[in-house]
């Protein structure tokens, strides 16, 4: 064994975290990390109100069971804590209506919003990087942060792993900048030099295939997975999932940075040979789910990804057909004439034609426009530009 290996632990999982997590993070080497009384901050990725049996946000149990492994390492005050998506109204809705502040709470620890616990600028720390950016101060003030989330696919990363979860530090405004003013893969590296967490864990017990990270498929994967790097987690969950890591981009940026080699990783516990198992990819799932459907993401952020493929989906499954027009949000500039333009950016972009406002556009509204818009035409299904 290299002894500058990084090490990373995956381990069958059926969901009993209180068995199986002190198993995993023992093969991860990382007993010892908290000195008695150290804070804790404990990041999971809960984005959304979901339920995590949809796979869109972290399990209750898991991180239940990260808060008693933390206990019996010694660990003083232990806060839980995660900001949501660029948009959503009354932020705590994540902690209070997905099952987690009750799951916290019961466990005698504390959670949190990082929306109110303050902000630290950064100015020009990375080119990578919007040229100022705000952190959550609870990043900074706890001796040690756990990272934990789920192994889901991701319409602009095609994985959500470790090192985006951080990305939930960020306040609400730098996350929609990651999208329209930056590349957000390489935003994404540099923002894993900023943070640097002490422990990160994916759990793919239920991964989310498909339409990832919001409106995919619950995978039945059954693994979960843990080291100290989090690039080095992500170059073994990736490839686990059917993905080269040239094909993640923020691995592909993570190796060419020099933060990890994925040559010298050592997995402990499973080969990887026995958790290799291919994710459908979102693009895959869209066509598949959504046929003839025609979009333009260029430059949009999630949350307009969001709400616009869950409203195509929710009105496919409702039987109503997309409307056979190019379906533009972000800062693309709309060729075909007929294009129906979305939300508050693209309407910036293309000045004079008529859009749907919004930031984003109300799921609901978005349904009722895209309804008006129909029904298909079936007399014109080229692609428009940076469709996917
Ligand atoms: S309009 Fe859409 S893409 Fe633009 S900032 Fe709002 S949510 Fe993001």
């Amino acid at each position: 064994m290299r002894t500058d290996q990084a090490i990373v632990a995956a381990l069958k999982s059926n969901g009993d975290y209180p068995a199986v997590l002190p198993r995993l993070l023992a093969l991860a080497d990382v007993e010892g990390i908290i000195r008695p009384g150290e804070s804790v901050l404990i990041k999971p990725n809960l984005h959304t109100v979901a339920d995590w049996r949809t796979s869109s946000v972290v399990n209750l149990a898991l991180v239940a069971a990260l808060i008693d492994w933390c206990r019996a390492q010694g660990a003083g005050e232990i806060l839980v804590a995660d900001g949501p998506f660029y948009g959503l109204a009354q932020p705590e809705r994540i902690f209070t209506e997905t099952g987690m502040a009750q799951a916290v709470e019961g466990k005698g620890a504390r959670w949190a919003v990082m929306n109110r616990g303050g902000w630290r600028t950064f100015r020009d720390a990375s080119p990578d990087l919007p040229p100022t950016i705000r952190l959550s101060e609870l990043v900074f003030t706890h001796d040690r942060l756990i990272s934990v989330t789920l192994a889901k696919t991701h319409i602009d990363c095609l994985a959500t792993l470790g090192m985006k979860n951080l990305k939930g530090c960020l306040h609400p405004e730098d996350k929609r900048a990651f999208h329209q003013e930056v590349d957000l893969n390489r935003a994404l590296v540099a923002l894993n030099r900023l943070i640097r967490p002490d422990l990160t864990i994916v759990d793919g017990t239920l991964g989310m295939e498909g339409m990832g990270p919001h409106a995919g498929t619950v995978a039945h994967w059954g693994y979960i997975f843990a080291g100290r790097e989090a690039a080095a987690v992500d170059a073994v969950v990736a490839p686990g999932m059917g993905m080269e890591v040239e094909e993640v981009r923020t691995l592909r940026y993570a190796v060419e940075a020099g933060m990890v080699d994925p040559t010298g990783i050592e997995v402990r516990g499973e080969k990887p040979s026995a958790f290799r198992r291919r994710f459908e990819r979102p693009y895959e799932a869209m066509l598949r789910r959504l046929p003839g459907v025609r979009l333009s993401m260029q430059g949009a952020c999630s949350a307009c990804k969001l709400y616009l493929i869950r409203a195509l989906c929710e009105e496919a499954s409702a039987g109503v057909l997309p409307p056979d027009r190019c379906l533009v949000i972000g800062k693309t500039v709309a060729e075909d004439e007929d294009a129906l333009v979305l939300g508050k950016c693209a309407g910036a972009t293309n000045p004079g034609r008529p859009h749907l406002p919004g930031c984003p556009p109300r799921l609901d509204r978005l349904k009722a426009y895209l309804k008006e818009q129909g029904p298909a035409r079936p007399d014109s299904r080229a692609p428009c530009t940076g469709a996917i």
